[in-house]
């Protein structure tokens, strides 16, 4: 080990989560060195969208507010230094499947509770011309995505440069590695069988998606009747997602193809999509906890070096930046522990050993 690793923090993987911790390591000049081992990343194939309401019950995400703003300013400030457009705002409007889902979304607004500040209702006249929404349709402005693919391959070529980056592999065995003071482990879904052995367990979510480039003019704003299918400029829109918990390997299966473009199809008026549109179809592996919040922080009192970040199941461009910032926090000093909600011990079989 060279003394220019003396006393690092080594990051463990390149997706994501691993991703925005190295970028949290520089804005706060922690001296850090990222090792990945090129296994399937999630953050590959992920669509990178945000949303701060989930659509089922109409119900504000997880703190939206909060971690809306951090990863605002995160990606911002990640795009500048890489001089690339990384985050995109692009509206998502929610077609009403039925009288009664219409009147809930009315009643939410009505409420003024946390989610009436994200939601609107669609007024006719602004409802693109391909739509075929008879119950109408809601619109969250403060939506959009990010390209995850860009921003982890801009990055990984960044710190490759600066000699930050190694194509390696390691696992909880292969303890500290000399030189450095701290692992902080985003190897996504290959955290989990390591975690196991202390009573924590990361499943593994399959999810689809699939690009097609269509001559059909289909707006600029996100669609979505449970699929969505959000417009990625040039004709090409993203289509998915799909969410298995019965798949252990990031397969694509041939008859998604055919699922998602017919249901994406059946809010539009006019010609479907077709099987020949498709331009790509792409699995993941998403790293997810029993109650949908992440894993992060410090795991063993006999291994005080090791920290983990994962488990950021759908929503990893919305609660990353924030995530990344807990978890150094801790890492650094700046508090002691994760807050509750993303606590290790909150598992009911959490072995502190
Ligand atoms: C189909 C699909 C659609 C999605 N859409 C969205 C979306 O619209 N919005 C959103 O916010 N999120 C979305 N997600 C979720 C998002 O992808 C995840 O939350 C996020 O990418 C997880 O990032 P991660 O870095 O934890 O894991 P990963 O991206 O899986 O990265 C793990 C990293 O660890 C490395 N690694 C693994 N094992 C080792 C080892 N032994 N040694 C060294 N390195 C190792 C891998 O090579 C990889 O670099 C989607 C996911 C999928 C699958």
């Amino acid at each position: 080990m060279t003394n220019k690793n003396q006393g690092s923090v080594l990051i463990i993987g390149d997706g994501l989560a691993g991703t925005l911790m190295a970028w949290k390591c520089h804005q706060r000049g922690v001296k850090f060195v990222q090792w990945s081992d090129g296994s399937p990343a999630a953050s590959d194939v992920a669509a990178g969208m945000f949303n701060p309401v989930s659509f089922r019950r109409i119900l504000p995400q997880w703190d939206a507010a909060n971690y809306a703003e951090t990863a605002r300013e995160m990606f911002q400030a990640i795009q500048q230094e890489l001089e690339c457009k990384l985050r995109h705002d692009v509206p998502v409007i929610r077609v009403f499947p039925n009288e009664r889902y219409a009147a809930l979304w009315a009643e939410r607004i009505a409420e003024e509770g946390e989610v009436a500040q994200f939601i609107e209702i669609l007024p006719r006249t602004e409802l693109h011309p391909s739509l075929d929404a008879p119950f109408g349709a809601g619109i969250v402005r403060s939506a959009g995505w990010v390209d995850v693919r860009m921003l982890t391959q801009k990055s990984r070529l960044l710190w490759q440069r600066l000699g930050l980056w190694e194509r390696r592999s390691w696992a909880m065995e292969d303890g500290c590695p000399v030189g450095f003071s701290t692992v902080i482990d985003c190897r996504g879904v290959g955290v989990a069988d390591d975690l196991a052995k202390f009573g924590l367990e990361v499943s593994r979510n399959h999810g689809e998606v699939l690009t097609i480039q269509t001559e059909l003019d289909w707006g600029e704003q996100t669609v979505n009747n449970v699929t969505w299918a959000l417009p990625i400029g040039s004709g090409e829109y993203r289509i998915g997602s799909t969410y298995r918990w019965d798949m252990d390997e990031p397969l694509v299966r041939p008859e998604t193809i055919e699922n998602l473009t017919e249901q994406v199809s059946t809010v539009r008026k006019g010609a479907a999509l077709v099987a020949t549109d498709v331009v790509s179809h792409r699995a993941g592996l998403r790293p997810a906890c029993f109650d949908r919040r992440p894993i992060l922080g410090r795991i063993s009192s006999k291994s005080p070096w090791y920290f983990v970040c994962t488990g950021w199941g759908t929503r990893g461009v919305s609660i990353g930046p924030t995530m990344v910032d807990w978890t150094l926090d801790v890492v650094s000093g700046i508090r002691d522990e994760v807050p509750d909600e993303v606590h290790p011990k909150r598992f009911r079989t959490f072995t502190k050993n």
